[in-house]
Order: structure tokens, then C-alpha cells, then sequence
């Protein structure tokens, strides 16, 4: 992966107040594990939260004020040194096969191909394993569960 500085800045997205950067910003986020991109967001963060708290972000099935957490929970967890793969139970857009391909997981095992199926996952970096339930209800998505470890931090 390539930092390419010609970009806008993420920081300069989130604190744009424009729906549509903030977004952008969010999205960016939850896709990377490029530590460049991301420590300039981490001494910024409150601002980010104060930039971003009252915007009315949308969001039809899922609700991009979601997504946005997400992203902010995500900043927090790299700046706490935790692995990416912390971030797994936090969003429903993870998808298993894609984590793969991209050399984030290995996939042990699965259940019977279908709409609703299981796999078991296990990160490539740390180890950690997973049960990951995909669902579909408008739109498919995966709920992924650490094995060996609490359920949730938190509910939403
Ligand atoms: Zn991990």
C-alpha cells in the first residue's frame, strides 16, 4: 500500500462538516491498515467527535452515524495497539472471503455454502479466532464473534 500525500487529508474530511467528506473519511478508515493514514486522525480524534457529533449523516438501511462510530472506534484501537483484528465485531460489512484475499484471515472452515452460512476464521497477524455468522435481512452482512474472549465490549 502506497501513502499517496497528494490526497486531501482524512482529517480535513472529518472536520469538513460536508456529509458526503465525512463519509468518504469514515469509509477510508474502516478499509485501511495503514498506520500513516492513520496517526494523524489519532491525536485529533476529539475534535474529530465535536466536529462530527451533530451532523445528520443519513443513511438509508444502515445508518452511516454506525458506520462512523465504527470508524472513531477503530482510530482509538490502533491508537491503543490492538490488533485490526479487534475491529471484526464492530461493523457488519466484513466480509469473510474479501478478508482473505486480502491476507487478513485465514478461513478454516465453513458451513454449507449458502445465504445464511458460518465460517471460521482466524486472523492472520495474531491468531485469533472467530465464528462468523453471515445473515441477510436488505442487505447481507456478518457478525463476527472472537472465540475464547467476551462477546461484546458494549452493546450498541
Ligand atoms: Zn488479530
Amino acid at each position: 500500500m502506497t501513502n499517496d500525500s497528494a490526497e486531501p487529508s482524512l482529517l480535513e474530511d472529518f472536520l469538513s462538516e460536508d456529509t458526503r467528506r465525512v463519509l468518504h473519511a469514515t469509509w477510508e478508515v474502516v478499509r485501511t491498515r495503514d498506520g500513516a493514514l492513520l496517526d494523524p486522525l489519532v491525536a485529533a480524534l476529539p475534535r474529530i467527535r465535536r466536529a462530527t457529533d451533530r451532523l445528520d449523516l443519513g443513511g438509508a438501511l444502515h445508518s452511516n452515524r454506525v458506520s462512523l462510530e465504527h470508524a472513531l472506534d477503530k482510530i482509538e484501537s490502533y491508537r491503543d495497539k490492538s490488533c485490526w483484528c479487534a475491529s471484526y465485531p464492530g461493523l457488519s460489512f466484513y466480509e469473510p472471503p474479501k478478508e482473505e484475499r486480502a491476507g487478513h484471515v485465514r478461513i478454516l472452515a465453513t458451513s454449507e455454502p449458502g445465504w445464511s452460512m458460518t465460517f471460521h476464521c482466524a486472523c492472520a497477524l495474531c491468531g485469533q479466532e472467530f465464528d462468523v455468522e453471515q445473515g441477510d435481512y436488505h442487505y447481507t452482512w456478518w457478525k463476527w464473534v472472537p472465540r475464547g474472549v467476551k462477546r461484546r465490549r458494549r452493546t450498541t
